[in-house]
């Protein structure tokens, strides 16, 4: 095959690709490769040598999305993958995989294969428990975030990354299925789970408060060039293992409000949490996630205010009092966020299994209640809650 003209490669080209583009492998080795891609957009590839157990990953973007042609896309998001995975590797060590290889003609990206780890999503809805889980999230969003932030970076240097980052039409996409469809269904395509249809009608699409403050969120989704988030770190992005957390999948990374991030972490906790009380799941299980969820707000606070006290160069950020301020802003952005990202995974066209796996009817319909009720009181009050416990309270409270 021509590699220097792009096309969507099966399984026997990637081996050749590899074969010829990286030495990885020794020239006359003996590769197998299977498609893994679980996601909406991209194709997955494990490339093996199974003698030596030798692997790699190898993910390439399509022009449209695989669920879809008429979804069109830039394959310019797997140049943002790519480079974004390289800096996060800077940044936070050892939280994401090693790139090896990007292409910009073939579109894809060649990195260090994770199969070694479970899908977070997988393992929580399975009752398993990571206890490292929070401690290394908050470092991979602290580092993450603060490092590219105006706090530290010098603002010249900040702005050539803003433009680097600049992801319109992934953005887009979040612009519509986070903070536009789950509150008008204008596209008619939210296909709300049918014994919730009428609840989720009356209280969210008919809650005009609700709505107006979704409306705000949206336009501060689309301005607030804070930080590169990674912009979809939700538990389908987090590899993890008994001792080992790896975040994956970033190509909707721009340059966007660090709450964004903090707010998909804390959700995407909360639906494994509502999951695990509806169906009376193992409680070492629950309380670890509930500890988990509180040490994901705590600890983030508590690293941020480290990091900025070593790290924040801007002379004006010296003063006093200033980062606690910052924080909150910061902690008020993750308390919306949690509740908007809650509030379109059950509403909105993109649903988590935690929820759409629950066999029981009346049990999803509680977890999906529980969620959204917590989640309208993170919108609506989202200055309210700076701590681990009080994000835990209007979980276990809306139950
Ligand atoms: P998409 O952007 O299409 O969602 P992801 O990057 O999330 O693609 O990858 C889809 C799936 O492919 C993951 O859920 C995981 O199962 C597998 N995968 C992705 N990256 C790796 C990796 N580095 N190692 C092992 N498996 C991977
Ligand atoms: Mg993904
Ligand atoms: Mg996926
Ligand atoms: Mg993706």
């Amino acid at each position: 095959a021509d590699f220097n003209n792009y096309f969507l490669m099966n399984a026997d080209e990637v081996i050749s690709y590899v074969k010829e583009k990286t030495d990885f492998f020794d020239k006359d080795a003996e590769l197998s490769c299977t498609e893994i891609g679980d996601g909406n957009l991209n194709y997955v590839f494990r490339v093996i040598e199974e003698q030596s157990g030798k692997s790699l990953i190898v993910k390439q973007a399509g022009d449209t999305a695989r669920i879809s042609d008429e979804f069109k896309l830039s394959t310019n998001r797997i140049r943002i993958e790519s480079n974004v995975l390289k800096l996060e590797g800077e940044l936070a060590s050892g939280l994401v995989p090693d790139v090896y290889l990007f292409d910009g003609v073939m579109n894809c990206c060649v990195m260090e294969d994770l199969s070694d780890h479970t899908i977070l999503r997988t393992a929580l809805n399975e009752g398993r428990i990571f206890p490292k889980l929070a401690d290394d999230l908050t470092t991979f969003m602290v580092n993450t975030l603060l490092l590219t932030s105006d706090v530290v970076m010098e603002h010249k240097a900040k702005k050539a990354l803003v433009q680097d980052y600049i992801n319109p039409e992934l953005c887009e996409i979040s612009e519509d299925l986070v903070y536009s469809e789950p509150f008008t269904d204008h596209n008619n395509r939210n296909d709300l789970f049918p014994a919730n249809k009428e609840w989720i009608e009356e209280n969210i699409y008919g809650d005009d408060k609700l709505r107006f403050e979704a409306a705000k969120l949206k336009f501060a989704f689309m301005t607030n060039a804070q930080a590169l988030v990674h912009g979809d770190l939700h538990s389908g992005s987090v590899f993890v293992k008994e001792d080992s957390t790896k975040v994956i999948d970033p190509e909707f990374a721009f340059y966007g409000p660090m709450g964004y991030d903090v707010g998909n972490v804390v959700a995407n906790l909360m639906f494994a949490w509502s999951r695990a009380h509806v169906t009376n799941a193992d409680e070492n299980y629950v309380s670890w996630l509930e500890e988990t969820i509180k040490d994901t707000v705590n600890l983030f606070a508590d690293k941020f205010l480290a990091c900025w006290k070593e790290n924040a160069t801007d002379i004006m950020a010296m003063e006093q009092g200033f980062e606690r301020w910052y924080l909150d802003s910061v902690l008020q952005d993750t308390a919306s966020v949690t509740g908007m990202e809650m509030i379109r995974r059950i509403a909105g066209l993109a649903k988590v299994k935690d929820m759409t796996t629950i066999s029981d009817s009346e049990q999803r319909v509680t977890a999906e209640r529980i969620c959204l009720s917590a989640a309208k009181q993170f919108v609506l009050n989202s200055g309210s809650y700076k701590t681990g416990d009080q994000f835990l309270k209007v979980l276990k409270n809306s139950a």
